[in-house]
């Protein structure tokens, strides 16, 4: 008889004593804070928890999971918590003590360290008149969001954040602190651009700020009742928008907690939101036929680049949130009929926030030095989001994102978009099988035993 050699474990101590930064267990005083992502419903305890003061940390955590037989995932503050599933049996490396961002105007480039958030890039790029392809919500963190593509409000006129990088650096699953760029480490470059955390750990990305002379934004409410006027309206805009306004239209049943500003606090409302680089005569020209239907607030002017950080008044701070996804092919007038049917007024929805994002333009534009999520290709992104309360309540909102994927999915496309996904999603769904031959390729070269674990499963 065969005795199986005892499982391996990670030393706690002898980890410690290696790591400059934070390495806490289950009991330990920081463990509970450490664990806890941005995403308050999920409940995560991985293994153990490491919060790296610089990379070499960051490959001996590797190294010392690899050794105990542990999987390896990374977050940076875990607004994708929901993606990453079980933490049992995994080391969980938060990224949170590596702040820092570095502006470089006459280069144009921004560096911004594994812990920084979009918050702490937006106003340092806006003091010189740049801008960062940055997201809705002022506390993501620019490296997942940026690893995972990143659809922001000037992304028809720029494209994808993750093809704004100009370099990273990481820490591969084999301990070793590497700079991938266009000239070195190219393969791992054009990967890590849309492959998330799969190929090591991210500790610092470097990308192109883009000059915004003239910026037109902001958002129009009316009450949900003119839902149908108000989404065929902004249809109507997107038909032939100009690459360079971003805009979505939203359903929200906004909850009467005291950080939602008043008017909005505690009602429902339709809202169109949008972004136009460009001056306000050509901007108001744009949003003539949204502002005929005479919205209750109209904040739509000229606004300074920081604007858009908090236009979109996402919560900050810890948040439960339950998410769900669709990237359309098209959006005729029977799919918004579809949506207002599961979603809108008078069905009792749950969903607090259902919303239409418009892609196209530089989104759908491949182009030569791209990265593995090189388009999003897609017209539109559905995106909806649940906010439990608790077991109830969370089924009642997967019932109806279920619901509303269903009645959309004669106009959906079968891709997947990594950042909007409400758990994970399969590799062969977010890219094309070309891309998803090379990056399995790359994947079993670089990380052999499977110890990174992300958003993303293999193929
Ligand atoms: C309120 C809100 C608003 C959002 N708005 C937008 C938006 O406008 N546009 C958009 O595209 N997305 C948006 N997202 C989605 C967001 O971009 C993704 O959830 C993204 O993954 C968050 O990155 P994070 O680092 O904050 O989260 P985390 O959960 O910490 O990280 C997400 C994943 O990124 C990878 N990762 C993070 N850090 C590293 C690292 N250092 N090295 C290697 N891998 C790493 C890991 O695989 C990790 O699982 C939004 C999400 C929320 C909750």
């Amino acid at each position: 008889m065969t005795v199986a050699p005892p499982a391996p474990t990670l030393d706690l101590s002898d980890l410690r004593a290696a790591c400059t930064g934070t390495v806490a267990g289950p009991g330990d005083p920081r463990y509970d804070e450490l664990r806890a992502p941005w995403n308050a419903s999920v409940d995560q305890r991985p293994a153990a928890v490491v919060e790296p003061a610089g990379a070499q940390d960051v490959s001996r955590a590797l190294l010392a999971a690899r050794a105990a037989g542990l999987r390896v995932a990374v977050q940076g503050t875990g607004h994708a918590a929901q993606c990453l599933g079980d933490l049992s049996g995994t080391l969980l490396l938060r990224t949170s003590a590596l702040t820092g961002v570095e502006i470089d105007p006459v280069a144009r480039i921004a560096r911004a360290n594994a812990g920084a958030l979009w918050q702490d890039v937006v106003p340092a790029a806006a003091a010189h008149g740049l801008a960062p392809l940055a997201g809705s919500s002022p506390d993501v963190g620019v490296v997942g969001y940026t690893l995972g593509g990143g659809i922001g409000y000037l992304a028809r006129r720029h494209g994808l954040a993750c093809n704004h990088v100009t370099a990273i650096e990481l820490v591969t699953p084999d301990g070793a602190v590497r700079r991938a760029d266009a000239e070195h480490e190219t393969e791992l470059f054009w990967a890590l651009r849309g492959g998330s955390g799969q190929f090591g750990v991210v500790t610092a990305v470097e990308f192109r700020l883009e000059p915004v002379a003239e910026l037109y934004a902001g958002a129009m409410f009316w009450p949900w009742e003119q839902s149908a006027e108000v989404l065929e309206t902004w249809r109507a805009l997107t038909a032939d928008a100009p690459d360079g306004l971003t805009s979505m239209a939203r359903l929200l049943q906004l909850p009467p907690f005291p950080e939602v500003p008043e008017p909005l606090r505690g009602r429902a409302w339709v809202n169109v939101q949008l972004a136009f680089l460009g001056d306000e005569p050509a901007g108001s020209q744009l949003v003539a036929g949204l502002r005929a239907l005479r919205p209750t607030l109209d904040v739509v002017g000229p606004m300074p680049i920081e604007g858009l950080l908090r236009l979109h008044g996402d919560p900050e701070g810890p948040t439960p949130g339950l998410t769900d996804h669709a990237l359309l092919d098209v959006l005729p007038g029977e799919a918004l009929d579809a949506l207002l049917s599961v979603a809108g007024p008078g069905t009792g929805s749950p969903l607090v926030n259902v919303e239409l994002r418009h892609l196209g333009g530089a989104l759908g534009r491949r182009t030569e030095d791209a990265g593995a999520l090189a388009t999003l290709d897609a017209a539109y992104a559905l995106h909806t989001v649940g906010i439990p309360a608790g077991p109830e309540a969370a089924g009642a909102i997967m019932e109806r994102s279920a619901a509303l994927r269903a009645a959309l999915a004669p106009y959906s496309s079968e891709r997947r978009y990594l950042n909007f996904a409400g758990g994970p999603v399969a590799s062969r769904d977010a890219f094309s099988p070309a891309d998803e031959d090379r990056l399995s390729r790359l994947r079993a070269a670089a990380d052999p035993d499977g110890l990174m674990h992300c958003g993303y499963r293999a193929a």
